[in-house]
This record gives structure tokens, C-alpha cells and sequence, in this order.
């Protein structure tokens, strides 16, 4: 019987409207665009289709097109969606192949997998003789399974919705999370206060902070570090012309010693590291009474003066800390006046971290700058806000930054410019982002049988940039210049200006990003594809089902199923299911609804992996509910008493490929892992660990599959549109590394749970599960980036497969999922035309309709390299670094990719030094605005785990880190590399707003005070040694600190304002983020400290990366080689 089901009233694929109902996101259906014409095209024997042979139109089965699929009228029936479903309307007949015409000749050498069950089937033998008799032991099998207890109702009954399986908010509102002010901690620099350097790091040249009061830069000018020079003095225009200093006399530059740490600054306090918070400035000014001038002491009220760009920050931390440092008064740097009255040679100083660029204040800087005001995306070449901050986007022509964002938004016109600067070109395209609510889903243009209207020539698709000629009748492509006729179907009048008056009805002329309905031309074998189907593959070996993991799995499963993707406003998921076990041999069932009980039947033979059964393997939900439900319910009592411990794992992804290929569907493996795979079977694997190999030229083989077995088994599954997700439970060692191939070169994901505990790990796991399920994805998809004339791509990052220079092919590609697209100039650009990006991606949705979205972006072209500088966009610098870096450590030794990435942003600052910045002495460090934070971002992926390992890290976490930046985007790596430092024992309990962020360093800490860091991927919550008892009890429900427990995976619920807001903030970071974080306590002063301090990047790593201050000064040095 149906457990809890609705009943469903309408024809399951009856109204196939387009939209994405399944997943966060609003239906199509349920917009409107005013204006989107519904009249119908005539037919047009238009372009040939890209992706596949041309093959004559099917016309007669396609009704008339309707366009603009947004209006619910004209998407209420939809003539060729509803070709492409009405195949599959008979139940069981959609599983694929007629018998007759199965593929499977050989018997299945099945063997029993549980002895003793003797009596006859119960369920159709027919379903098996179509592959040649079934052997006695699967009969055994089905017949105890047939005497297996039935699932009670109430034991797969769905949870609501809403509760646990509802879209989870993706975007929770996020404005002011870093605004709030009244945290004194990172406020910037107010212009009476002068940041002095402590001490110089490693004897460098390194000159003296501009004079205090004087603003630096404004937005978009270069950033001067104080702590190396001061500003020149010169004016002029464009990006070196700096507003009017106070003639600040340039210092000499001052070599000084090694850095010590804090000598200088060091803190009478026993315990440097942790600094209580700043004291009111009033208490400070108390504390270190001294010239107006000199400030130096004192932290800035809590509030952040209007102008834009870098200030000098002064730290009110710092302030306290450095509280007994030596005078600082006197006229600086005309006299540095360390201490004593002018004299003796100044002490060797060090960079002062607050006279540097903060990563926080550019991020609060550009949220309170640009966060008000919607990005309206119709000026080519606009930079966009950044990912930290909170913008709406209003699509007027071009992509939205959620879908393409760049390195640089005006690029250079010569390859050689382009080479002079170093400045990597890339988009980073993530073609089905999801949106926040408020804004629009691309629309679903259908223009019929004759499919959408492209070049002639270089077949880009019609877009915003086409410029229509001759009244109408042709139009100049925007990408290569060809000329190409309007269909007839497509023909419209232009007005005076030359636009076409039907301009604002189609999406496809007037925005950035929208749909194409594919035909059939664009389909496989020109044959419209099946809904795609789900594997459930769960591993039942020793350690799985010890751990509770197989049980935990099959109850999930009951109720999940509930839930997979669904199309618009259909009523269920078109989506089959089907259900593997598996250990060293492989256990396919066969739930067909009309079996009383699941059936089993056993693969042994994994050298050469067939399926045995076709008919009742994949399964519609609501269909085959109450055998499927018998079925999870039985799983975990079939195998409780397993001692078997080796598994395989190549046949069992084999086994989903040659069920996909027979059904002829598209879909997704969810494997479930324990081990590595030592069974005898393909793609078997020993262990191969070997940490000695760090840091020599054997590095990279531990980032290498160690067999080239699985890359060809990707291959076959891209072909088929297999896309397999990896759910990991290692013990120890696996080979991430060699099992990630597929998962990675089908476009799907790994996620990694080690030591897998279930009272610790489940909530994580089930979270992530449930999102990975439900999540929208788009099925055998291939991608290609067009370009305008000069420009090309010519080099890709990401979870893909390709099999040409061009197309990105991916078996699944879900909303998760960037690639990244690297450009190189193959001829001039010219700043009048800019140039263009068109993305193209052609996918089947989860309900079997094949479709193209489009995503275009303009860009601007520049002849002067300052104009380069100032429009680009660090952050999307620092993803595509990372990626470069990352799949360099495939080929390279790990030092070289090192030396290499320091070596290209040393040029590019070099570059700017060079070219664009005003005239200065070489001890000063000028850094573009656009690039201030390149050089401690930079440092952090040079630290990160795959580049720079600590101890503790293990080789398998560093191929699944590897692999997993290599999807990200840019919001993920931002937070991944330089993570979100929050303090706790700040929020406003009264708001919903996030206490202000602060920087990542262990100095910022105060003792007294709770922190929450997150990466991503974790969540930690940092407690102080002194903080109040009362907050303590608070949030933890115990008295004292001792007796707070650091195995806690969740705050306990408390009623109290405190524990709410703190839960409220860790649920919002949670919904924000891919993945389910894992929450960590840490405990000031306890081992699992050091783990915690690994984040803290600002900081010197203990695997020897450098701490921010060293790295710049390191950079500044590279910078001045490169130079002299
Ligand atoms: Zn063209």
C-alpha cells in the first residue's frame, strides 16, 4: 500500500509546465514576464544543432510552439514536453528495453547469499526468464526475502514537509551580517590615529607609515600598505593619483631583523595570543595619554567613516595589547620617535597587521557601499558587488554575477598586454546557480520545432548583442561577424533606433541568461530522452553495518524518496528509483509493484558486471512504494550478522552505468562507501599511503589514481550520463584520490565522513543526503563558452570530462557546480566592440526535458593596463588560482606550483608598479585597489592543506579538498580560504543581524569571549578561558567551562536569548553553504586547539606557512626583484 500519500488527481505527466518546482526555486510557471509573446512561430528550417547530427524535424510531432513559457496559460500544455513524457505514461513499461529486445543474454551467476531459505517463489518467474532461467539460488533468495516482515505504514511515513526535507533557504538574508557595528576590533582607522609598525620583518626594506590623518586611496586607487611607505606625494589622474597627502616626508627604508614575533608589541600579559577586547576609547586615550597626533594607542569609535576604499585601521586590540609599548609621540616619520625623544636609531619595527589591507573591511566596505542598490546588469563591463555582500540582481542583459563572475570586467586588447600583466582572464560559470526568491528564473523560450534561432556560422545563440540589419530580415552576429537570415517565423520590425519592436517580449533579446527548449535534433540519437533515474548503491560490509550506517541509510531512504526533484508543477518526481547492496559481490532487487515481496538477486561474477534484471529494477516511488518500503526495512536485518569485510567498487558504478544504459536513461549513483575496495574485482586497489612522500617529487603520485581504470569507467559514464555521487564513511586510508575519479569526471560530488559516528555524524550525513537528493540537477549536459573574435577558451577547471578542446561534458551538473573558463587572446579586441561571452549549456531536466540555457556577458576591452587594474575582482582571482594550483599538483611538485603562483601575482603587482602607479621609492609597496587583498588571500591558498599540509592532515582529505575547490565557486572558495570569524558574545541578541566579523588571527582573540569560525566545511565555536560563567550556562547548559564537552556536534537547545541567537546564527550558516557544516567545539588552551588555529590564516601555520605580515613582506620583496 501507499504510505501517506496524497493522492495525485492529475495524469502524472499531463501538464509538463517548464520550471523547476523541485528545488528552492520558484516554478517557472509561477512568473510572468509582461509582454512575452505567445504567438505561435512559423516552422523554420533554421540552424543546424550543435550537439548532435542534424536530423530532419520531426514536425508532425511537434505541435505548435508556444514561446515565452512563463504564462500559465501558454505553459499549460506543452505539445513536445509532452512528446518527450508520453512514452512513459504505462508504469512499468518505461523501463526502458523490451524484453525482447534485452541486451542480457547471460544468465545471471547468481549465488545465495543467505542459505536456507527453500520454498518456491512467490513473485512472477517471468521476471526472470527473459534473461535465461534463473538459477535455484535466486529463487532461494527471493523466497526468503518473500518471508520477510512487510514495513509498517508508520515506519515510512514521510515527515512533513517543511520539517527536515523542505528546501532548505538558500540565500538567508544576509544584510548587515557583517554591518553591525559596535564591535571596536577591526573599525577602520579614523583619521587622527596612526598605525605604527612594531618592528620589521625579515629585513626588508620597509619604510614608515604615511603620515597619521591622511587617507590613503580611495576606491578603486591603488592601496599604499602604511606599513612600507607612505603615500606619494604626487596627484594626477587615474589610478595613480591619490588624494592630497599632507606631505608626509618619504622615509628611508628600514631594514630591519627577523621578525620575532612581538618584541616590541608584546603585551605584559603572560598570554600575548589572547587579548581581551578594546576597552572604549575613552578608557584607552586614559591608558596612553599622548600627543594628539600621535593616536596611536586608542581604537576609533565603533563607527566606520563614509569614504570608500582602504583606510588605515587601527586595532583596538592591538591598542590594549601593545598597551606598554614605548611611546609612539612625535612627529611621524620625520622623526620616528620610538620611546625616547630623537636620538638613537629607531628599534627594528614591525608591520603592524592593522596597518595592512583587512580583508574585513573590504568586505564591510563594499557592503555598505553596494549593498542597497540592486546590480542592475545592463552596462557592459560592470564589476559586481562582491560575494560577501548582499545584493539583489536585476537582469537587463547581461548574466547575473550568481551565474558568471570574472577575474576582470574590462580586458585588455592585446595578447601582449595581456601577457605584460599576468592577470589571469577567466570566468568562473555556475549555470544553474540557485537564486534567491526574489529574483527571476531564466525563462523557457520554445520556439518550436525549428529550435532556437543561431549564427549561421559560429552557431552562437540569439542573444542581446545580435544586431539586426536590413530592416529585420538578417542579423550580424555578435561573436563572429557572420551575417545570417531571420527565419520567417523570427521576423520583426526595428524601430528608429535600429531594435526590434518585439525587443522587451523576448528574453532572449533583452536578457542575459534564459532557456531554449531543445529539440530533438539536440537529443541523443535524435530521440527525446527518459526522465533519468536514481541508484541507491549501499555498501553492507562489516564496517558499514557495525557503524548503524546501512540501517540509518535504509530508514532515510523511506522517507526521501518522498522527495527527489520534480519538474514545475508536476504532482510527483518523473524520476525512477532503483537499489543495490553490495559487499564483494553485488545484490540487485527487483521491486516491481505488483510483487508481494522485493526480490534479490546476486552478482558474484564483478569480474564482467551485467544487470540481471531489467523489469522492476527502476521503479516509480509512489508505484512500488510498499515493496520498496519492505525492502529498506529488510536490508538492515539481511546483513546484520555480515562478517564480510572487503567490498569492491568499480563493478558496483559498473552495475549503474549498465542499468542506466539499459533503461536508457540518464541518472545518478548515490554510492555509499566504507573501504577501500582489495576484493578481487576490476579497478581493485591496494593501499598506497605513503606520507614520506610529502614534499618530494613523488608528491603528486598520491593526488594520481593509481590505475587508469577508473578514468576510462568515467569516460563510459559521461557517454551514458551516469553521474555518480560519492558518500565516503572511511576508517582509514581509501584512496580517495583513485575513487574520486568518477564521482569527479562525471560532474558529481564526494562527500567524506571520516570515522563515521553516528551520534556525531548523522545529522551532518542525513543533511547532506537529503540536499544532495533533492537538489536540482541537470542531466547529460554539455557546455560551450562562445566568444567574441580575439578571445578565446582555451582552458577549463571543474568536476567534467571532455573529449575535445570545447565542450565541457558532464553526466550530471547540479546547482552547485562552477567551471571555471580560462580565456587567451587570439587577436586584437577593440574597446568599442568589448568583447562577449556566451555560455552554452544543453542538459536534460530532472523531468526528461532536454533543454539550452544561455548565459551572455559583456565585458569591456581596454588599451591603458590601469584600466585592467581597476576593474578586477580578487576574489574571482583567488578561485581560479586555486583551481590552477590544485590540478598543477596533478603534474608538478608541489614546491614548484608554489613558487610559480607567487612568482605570476608578484608579476601582476609588478605590472601595476610598473605601468600604473605613480612614481615612488621602491621601498614602498603600492598594490591596485581592485588587488589589495591579493596578497593575503593568495597567502592562504598557498597555506591550504593541498599546497602546504600540516601533520594531522591526511592524504585522502587532501585529494577530497583538491577535488572539492576545484568545483567551488567563488563564494565557497572565499569563505574556504579566508573563513568567517564571528564573535559570539557580541550578537545583538535582539536582531537578526551577525555580530561584525573579524580577522583571522589568533591576536583578535579575547579570552573572555566566544567565536564562531567557519569555513565551509566546518564550524567552530571557540571558547575563551574567562568568559563569564553565566554566558557559559547559557549556551551550554553546564556551570563551568571545565565541564563544557568538546564531543558536543550540536549547541544544546536552551531556552534563553543567548543560546537562540547563537543557534539561530550557526543555522543560517548552515543554510547557506553546500554542505552541511560539522560543528566543533574547541576549548581555549585544549588540544583540539591546534586544530582550530589551523584556521586562523592570518597567522603562522605550524606546517610553516607564513603568517599575512611575513607573506607581504615576502611579496613586496618578489615585487622589488621583479622590478630592479
Ligand atoms: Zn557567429
Amino acid at each position: 500500500m501507499s504510505v501517506n500519500q496524497q493522492a495525485h488527481a492529475g495524469p502524472p505527466y499531463g501538464q509538463p509546465q517548464p520550471g523547476y518546482q523541485g528545488y528552492q526555486q520558484p516554478a517557472y510557471g509561477a512568473q510572468s514576464l509582461p509582454g512575452v509573446p505567445r504567438a505561435q512561430y512559423g516552422a523554420y528550417n533554421g540552424p543546424m544543432p550543435e550537439y548532435q547530427q542534424p536530423g530532419p524535424p520531426q514536425g508532425s510531432l511537434r505541435a505548435p510552439p508556444t514561446s515565452g513559457a512563463p504564462p500559465p496559460a501558454s505553459g499549460a500544455s506543452h505539445p513536445s514536453g509532452h512528446l518527450a513524457y508520453s512514452q512513459f505514461e504505462h508504469g512499468d513499461v518505461q523501463n526502458g528495453i523490451p524484453a525482447s529486445a534485452a541486451p542480457m543474454q547471460r544468465p545471471p551467476a547468481s549465488q545465495p547469499f543467505l542459505p536456507g531459505s527453500g520454498s518456491t517463489p512467490v513473485s512472477q518467474p517471468s521476471a526472470f526468464q527473459q534473461y535465461g532461467p534463473p538459477p535455484a539460488s535466486v529463487q532461494q533468495l527471493s523466497n526468503h526475502m518473500a518471508g520477510m516482515t512487510i514495513g509498517t505504514a508508520t515506519a515510512s511515513a514521510p515527515p512533513p514537509a517543511g520539517l527536515g526535507y523542505g528546501p532548505p533557504t538558500s540565500v538567508p538574508p544576509v544584510s548587515g551580517s557583517f554591518s553591525s557595528p559596535g564591535s571596536g576590533l577591526y573599525t577602520p582607522y579614523s583619521a587622527t590615529q596612526g598605525p605604527p609598525p612594531t618592528s620589521v620583518p625579515q629585513g626588508l626594506p620597509v619604510a614608515q607609515p604615511p603620515f597619521p590623518g591622511q587617507t590613503v586611496s580611495t576606491q578603486r586607487l591603488p592601496t599604499q600598505v602604511p606599513g612600507f611607505a607612505p603615500p606619494p606625494p604626487s596627484t594626477g589622474v587615474g589610478p595613480s593619483s591619490y588624494p592630497p597627502t599632507t606631505g608626509a616626508p618619504r622615509p628611508p627604508a628600514m631594514p630591519g631583523p627577523p621578525l620575532p614575533g612581538q618584541t616590541l608589541a608584546g603585551p605584559p600579559s603572560s598570554q600575548p595570543n589572547h587579548v581581551t577586547s578594546p576597552p572604549p576609547p575613552a578608557a584607552l586615550a586614559g591608558l596612553h595619554p599622548g600627543p594628539p597626533m600621535s593616536g596611536l594607542h586608542g581604537p576609533p569609535p565603533p563607527t566606520h567613516p563614509p569614504q570608500p576604499g582602504y583606510q588605515m585601521q587601527q586595532n583596538g586590540s592591538f591598542g590594549q595589547v601593545r598597551g606598554p609599548q614605548p611611546n609612539y609621540g612625535g612627529a611621524y616619520p620625520g622623526t620616528p620617535n620610538y620611546g625616547s625623544p630623537p636620538g638613537p636609531p629607531p628599534p627594528p619595527k614591525r608591520l603592524d597587521p592593522d596597518s595592512i589591507p583587512s580583508p574585513i573591511q573590504v568586505i564591510e566596505d563594499d557592503r555598505s557601499n553596494r549593498g542597497s542598490e540592486p546590480f542592475v546588469t545592463g552596462v557592459r563591463g560592470q564589476v559586481p558587488p562582491l560575494v560577501t555582500t548582499n545584493f539583489l540582481v536585476k537582469d537587463q542583459g547581461n548574466a547575473s554575477p550568481r551565474y558568471i563572475r570574472c577575474t576582470s570586467y574590462n580586458i585588455p586588447c592585446t595578447s601582449d598586454m595581456a601577457k605584460q600583466s599576468q592577470v589571469p582572464l577567466a570566468a568562473v560559470i555556475k549555470p544553474l546557480a540557485t537564486l534567491p526568491p526574489e529574483e527571476t528564473l531564466p525563462y523557457l523560450v520554445d520556439h518550436g520545432e525549428s529550435g532556437p534561432v543561431r549564427c549561421n556560422r559560429c552557431k552562437a545563440y540569439m542573444c542581446p548583442f545580435m544586431q539586426f540589419i536590413e530592416g529585420g530580415r538578417r542579423f550580424q552576429c555578435c561573436f563572429c561577424s557572420c551575417v545570417t537570415e531571420v527565419p520567417p517565423h523570427y521576423f520583426q520590425h526595428l524601430d528608429h533606433t535600429g531594435k526590434r519592436v518585439d525587443f522587451y517580449d523576448r528574453p532572449e533579446l533583452s536578457l542575459g541568461s534564459y532557456e531554449f527548449l531543445a529539440t530533438v535534433e539536440y537529443c541523443k540519437n535524435n530521440k527525446f530522452p527518459s526522465p533519468p533515474a536514481f541508484i541507491f548503491m549501499i555498501d553492507v560490509s562489516y564496517n558499514a553495518v557495525k557503524s548503524g550506517l546501512v540501517r540509518l541509510i535504509c530508514e532515510e531512504l523511506k522517507s526521501l524518496l518522498d522527495y527527489l526533484p520534480r519538474e514545475g508543477n508536476m504532482e510527483e518526481s518523473a524520476i525512477r528509483v532503483g537499489f543495490v547492496t553490495y559487499n564483494k559481490v553485488l545484490h540487485f532487487y527487483n521491486v516491481k509493484s505488483s510483487l508481494a515481496q522485493p526480490q534479490m538477486m546476486v552478482v558474484s561474477d564483478v569480474a564482467d558486471m551485467f544487470v540481471p534484471l531489467l523489469d522492476g529494477f527502476l521503479v516509480n516511488v509512489n508505484e512500488s512504494r510498499t515493496v520498496i518500503t519492505s525492502l529498506l526495512d529488510q536490508i538492515p536485518e539481511m546483513f546484520a550478522d555480515t562478517r564480510e569485510t572487503e567490498t569492491v567498487f568499480a563493478p558496483v558504478i559498473q552495475a549503474g552505468l549498465e542499468a542506466l544504459k539499459a533503461a536508457e536513461c540518464a541518472g545518478k549513483l548515490f554510492i555509499f562507501h566504507t573501504s577501500l575496495p582489495i576484493a578481487e574485482a576490476p579497478g581493485k586497489l591496494k593501499n598506497r599511503d605513503d606520507r614520506k612522500l610529502i614534499n618530494t617529487d613523488k608528491e603528486k603520485t598520491l593526488f594520481q589514481p593509481q590505475t587508469s581504470f577508473y578514468n576510462n569507467l568515467a569516460k563510459d559514464c559521461v557517454a551514458q550520463g551516469c553521474c555518480v555521487d560519492l558518500f565516503l564513511f572511511p576508517n582509514q586510508y581509501l584512496d580517495v584520490a583513485t575513487l574520486g575519479v568518477v564521482p569527479y569526471q562525471t560532474g558529481g560530488s564526494i562527500y567524506k565522513y571520516a570515522y563515521f559516528q553516528l551520534e556525531t555524524d548523522q545529522d551532518r550525513f542525513l543533511n547532506d543526503l537529503r540536499r544532495d537528493v533533492q537538489k536540482e540537477v541537470g542531466f547529460d549536459a554539455v557546455m560551450r563558452v562562445r566568444t567574441s573574435t580575439g578571445i578565446r577558451a582555451t582552458d577549463f577547471f571543474g568536476a567534467f570530462y571532455m573529449s575535445n578542446t570545447t565542450d565541457v561534458e558532464m553526466a550530471g551538473l547540479d546547482c552547485d557546480k562552477t567551471i571555471t573558463v580560462e580565456f587567451k587572446h587570439d587577436d586584437k579586441l577593440s574597446e568599442d566592440s568589448g568583447a562577449l561571452l556566451q555560455c552554452a549549456l544543453l542538459y536534460t531536466s530532472c523531468a526528461g526535458q532536454r533543454r539550452l540555457r544561455i548565459h551572455n556577458l559583456s565585458l569591456n576591452c581596454c588599451t591603458q593596463l590601469a584600466d585592467l587594474y581597476r576593474n578586477c575582482e580578487t576574489d574571482t582571482l583567488i578561485n581560479y588560482l586555486a583551481k590552477y594550483a590544485y590540478r598543477g599538483v596533478l603534474s608538478s611538485p608541489v614546491k614548484t606550483v608554489r613558487d610559480a603562483l607567487i612568482n605570476q601575482c608578484a608579476q601582476i603587482l609588478a605590472c601595476y608598479r610598473k605601468n600604473c602607479a605613480s612614481p615612488s621609492s621602491a621601498g614602498q609597496l603600492i598594490l591596485p585597489e581592485c588587488m589589495k587583498l591579493l596578497p593575503v588571500y593568495l597567502n592562504c591558498v598557498l597555506k591550504s592543506d593541498v599546497l602546504q599540509p600540516g601533520p594531522e592532515v591526511t592524504t585522502d582529505d587532501r585529494a577530497y579538498i583538491r577535488q572539492l575547490v576545484t568545483s567551488m565557486d567563488v563564494a565557497e572558495t572565499n569563505v574556504f580560504f579566508y573563513p568567517r570569524l564571528l564573535p559570539l558574545t557580541k550578537a545583538d541578541v535582539d536582531s537578526d543581524s551577525l555580530p561584525a566579523a573579524i580577522r583571522n588571527s589568533e591576536e583578535r582573540l579575547s579570552k573572555g569571549d566566544i567565536y564562531l569560525l567557519e569555513n565551509g566545511l566546518n564550524i567552530f565555536v571557540w571558547v575563551g578561558v574567562s568568559v563569564q560563567q553565566g554566558l557559559i550556562q547559557n549556551l551550554f547548559g553546564v556551570s563551568s567551562f571545565g565541564q563544557i564537552s568538546n564531543t558536543l556536534s550540536a549547541l544544546p537547545v536552551l531556552e534563553n536569548p543567548f543560546s537562540k541567537k547563537v543557534r539561530s546564527i550557526v543555522d543560517m550558516l548552515q543554510g547557506q553553504r553546500s554542505r552541511y557544516m560539522k560543528l566543533i567545539i574547541v576549548k581555549q588552551e585544549d588540544k583540539l586547539e591546534m586544530l582550530f588555529k589551523h584556521f586562523l590564516v592570518e597567522d603562522k601555520s605550524l606546517s610553516g606557512g607564513a603568517s599575512y605580515v611575513d607573506f607581504l613582506c615576502h611579496m613586496h620583496k618578489e615585487i622589488r626583484q621583479l622590478l630592479s
